[in-house]
């Protein structure tokens, strides 16, 4: 991932490989294709708007348009860590055309994309848009022109193999800063579309090479690079908190269902499972 300016400071452009990320998404949910597209358009979009987080802050993308999807979250940390979800990773529709899945059929447009950045110490900052198309990258454009005054052109890919694996991904950001000129803006919107979908430059184009055919003579600096990966944050000792905290009910009916309690994470797939001795001992243990 990398983010980089022009001289003059009018202008940003961030753009990400996240090709491996997305994919470790798809294979621990086991998202359908058009599951994975929408997810991936999303961890892609956090990620990126990672580079903005100081320190121990975090960024959730919150997006839900009443389609077959479900909400879909994606959490994004200062470290170039993402995580996230989609409520429903089996839902999938048909292709709009060939070779083009209907990712905004999928998160449908009855609803809204949310931006939370969590600072810690002080209150978070919740931003949010109505759903355009659903295609996310378009309603992230809108998002950061409404609700953070910053034009910005958005792209956001993920290509889908025949098995259903995920060939290539990536996000690129071209955003204006107070004082652009027109011009430059418009030369770089024209470069921007003449270099095709996103996500196929993504299987072959390193990041910097992108950057370079978009800014061509013009003189810039890169202001940040980082690796990005695909990480849970969840851990034996979160989800034992979670045990204590569940109610009496709840822990025996799963007891007498299943023998043991099995508590599974959304994000990252990961099953914790405790038999009826360790759930005694955690219950015991917080009383
Ligand atoms: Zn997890």
């Amino acid at each position: 991932m990398l983010r980089v300016m022009d001289r003059d400071r009018t202008v940003r452009i961030s753009v990400a490989r996240t090709t491996a990320l997305v994919e470790e998404a798809r294979a621990r949910q086991g998202t359908s294709p058009t599951a994975t597209a929408a997810l991936g358009r999303a961890l892609t979009a956090a990620v990126m708007m990672g580079l903005d987080l100081k320190d121990d802050e975090s960024i959730t993308l919150r997006i839900n348009g009443g389609g077959p999807l479900g909400t879909i979250l994606a959490i994004a940390e200062s470290d170039g860590t993402v995580r996230g979800y989609v409520g429903n990773p089996e839902a999938d529709l048909p292709e709009k055309y060939r070779g083009k899945l209907d990712v905004g059929g999928a998160v449908g447009t009855d609803g809204f994309l949310e931006v939370i950045r969590d600072m810690r110490l002080r209150n978070p900052f919740v931003g949010r848009v109505p759903l355009q198309s659903g295609e996310i990258a378009e309603d992230l454009a809108y998002y950061f022109t409404l609700s953070e005054q910053i034009p910005s052109l958005v792209s956001l890919g993920v290509v889908i193999e025949p098995e259903g694996k995920v060939g290539g991904a990536g996000g690129l950001f071209v955003q204006a800063l107070p004082g652009a000129d027109d011009e430059l803006l418009r030369v770089l919107e024209e470069r921007v579309l003449e270099l095709g979908p996103i996500s196929h430059l993504m299987q072959e184009e390193e990041p910097v090479k992108l950057v370079e055919r978009i800014m061509g003579d013009i003189p810039f600096d890169i202001l940040d690079k980082r690796e990005v990966y695909f990480r849970c944050r969840c851990s034996l000792d979160k989800v034992a908190s979670i045990v204590t905290a569940l109610s009496e009910e709840d822990i025996q009916t799963a007891l007498a269902a299943q023998g043991c309690l099995e508590i599974y994470c959304n994000f990252c797939g990961e099953v914790y499972v405790f038999d009826q001795d360790e759930t005694r001992r955690l219950r015991e243990g917080a009383g």
